[in-house]
């Protein structure tokens, strides 16, 4: 479980390591979003690129 919360990013990903666990939120204090494409043309092109496995 991670102690810090950052009520600024929200975040449903609780497969996560930096996942806050008792609420939808990051535990980093910042993230990166990156794309997937050279040009993103939708919700599904974007994704944390700050995301690591929990284990
Ligand atoms: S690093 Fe990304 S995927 Fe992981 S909890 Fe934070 S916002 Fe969610």
């Amino acid at each position: 479980m991670q102690n810090n919360i950052n009520s600024s990013i929200g975040c449903t990903v609780d497969e996560c390591k930096y996942h806050a666990k008792t609420v939808q939120k990051c535990s980093l204090d910042e993230i990166q979003v990156v794309k997937h494409t050279t040009n993103a043309t939708s919700k599904e092109a974007t994704d944390c690129g700050s995301f690591e496995r929990e284990h």
